[in-house]
């Protein structure tokens, strides 16, 4: 590269590797599912290397369990304060038995590092981590601000960790923010669908199996609405400003990192029917019928517009009640802004495919920056096995992940 600083940071990952392939399979090894969601031990695993690296860092607690990390430092000159974001917690594991390496083992296999959370998102918040201690040591040489947050939480959407934060202390809001989250790294993310998620009861009176005269079916009512809810993905949506060139162009990667079909449904609603419940007894007319709805909204919808399409069809079941469980706004940052080109620019050095921008199917923490309009990006592996088994990552794309988010930060301070 030419940048000198660039360069000694490079070669003080390579002088690393081994280091920081150890690190992730401890943090592995720190189990930290969630639910429940203690991280304690991960989070000790944490500070134990900032201690190490003589690196001061505060906890901020809003459950004892939960802990959260934030460590800070200012440059000698003024310039922009950038946030990395990272969380510790991790999917419960269902059946360990599925795993060909263990769930918690961190094993190094075939140069792939397994277990869960490798690529959700512990190779990730590694990367910031390791991230704000390489930036550390050549601070003098920096302008602007560099504040690390290492938050518990983040699967059960943060009420102790990130929102936790976010709330109560904006002096980690900073003006940019970098997360490194699954994405791929073919892509990178400025944004996210949103989500609605409802729970729709259905009440009747019942009755006997054989005599439907008497009253009418709860789950035979809940199948029309099943019905009358997927309609709402024919809801036609604007994609603001410069998003829909931005997907237009990432097509074939999103494909590639999601699954074919993905690049269609990122600018759609689609509607998940989770949960449903109804009736007791073969041949008893159902009375009740319960029924969860994950609705994911994309950018430029709201939550109002789906409500009053949702409110047309509840006023065709009168026997409908509709309760609303969990609301988060679709959310995007420009994919114009200056940190896009810092990481493809980087990328493109390290001999890897600029990443295409692109707005990502589910929800994370960079929303909670997005929300306070700080702009927010993500640039992580790919989510190989996230949720189910075999999770894992591969050692040259995890340290990829990191060489790019320490270069990025690097040329993000010094603009
Ligand atoms: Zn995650």
């Amino acid at each position: 590269m030419a940048d000198a600083t660039k360069d000694q940071l490079l070669a003080w990952i390579d002088a690393d590797k081994d280091k920081l392939v150890r690190f992730l399979g401890d943090f592995i090894r720190a189990k930290s599912p969630n639910p429940p969601g203690n991280t304690l031990e991960a989070a000790a695993h944490v500070t134990r290397f900032l201690e190490a690296e003589r690196l001061a860092y505060r906890k901020v607690v809003a459950e004892p369990t939960m802990p959260n990390i934030v460590a800070a430092f200012d440059a000698p000159k003024p310039g922009k304060h950038l946030v990395l974001n990272g969380h510790i917690d991790v999917f419960a594991v269902a059946d360990e038995s599925k795993w060909t390496h263990g769930a918690w083992s961190g094993a190094v296999v075939d140069g792939k590092i397994y277990g869960r959370g490798s690529a959700d998102m512990k190779a990730g918040t590694t990367a910031s981590i390791w991230t704000y201690a390489y930036l550390h040591r050549i601070k003098e040489k920096l302008k602007g601000k560099l504040t690390l947050t290492v938050v518990s939480d983040e699967e059960t959407f943060g009420p102790y960790g990130a929102n936790y934060l976010m709330a109560n202390h904006p002096e980690v809001h900073g003006d940019c923010c970098l997360n490194g989250e699954p994405s791929s790294i073919d892509t990178l993310r400025f944004g996210e669908k949103g989500l609605l998620w409802l729970r729709f009861i259905i009440e009747t009176p019942g009755s006997h199996g054989a005599y439907p005269h008497r009253s009418a079916s709860a789950s035979k009512i809940a199948a029309k609405l099943i019905d009358d809810l997927e309609g709402l993905s024919a809801l036609s949506v604007e994609l603001p400003g410069n998003v829909a060139g931005a997907l237009k162009d990432a097509r074939a990667e999103m494909e590639r990192a999601l699954g074919a079909g993905a690049s269609d449904i990122v600018p759609r609603v689609t509607v998940n029917i989770g949960l449903l419940q109804a009736g007791i007894k073969v041949n008893m007319t159902p009375s009740q019928a319960v029924m969860e709805v994950d609705i994911r909204m994309p950018v430029g919808m709201t939550r109002e517009r789906v409500l009053a399409e949702v409110a047309k069809i509840l006023a065709r079941h009168p026997l409908v009640r509709m309760e609303e469980i969990n609301h988060n706004a679709p959310n995007w940052s420009d994919p114009g802004h200056p940190m896009v080109e810092i990481i493809q620019a980087n990328c493109r050095a390290l001999g890897v495919p600029p990443p295409k921008p692109v707005v990502s199917l589910g929800c994370t923490d960079a929303r909670l920056w997005r929300y306070r309009n700080v702009p927010a990006f993500v640039y992580g592996p790919a989510p190989a096995g996230m949720g189910g088994a075999d999770e894992h990552v591969p050692v040259d794309v995890f340290l990829h992940v990191v060489r790019t988010h320490v270069l990025s930060a690097y040329d993000y301070m010094m603009r």
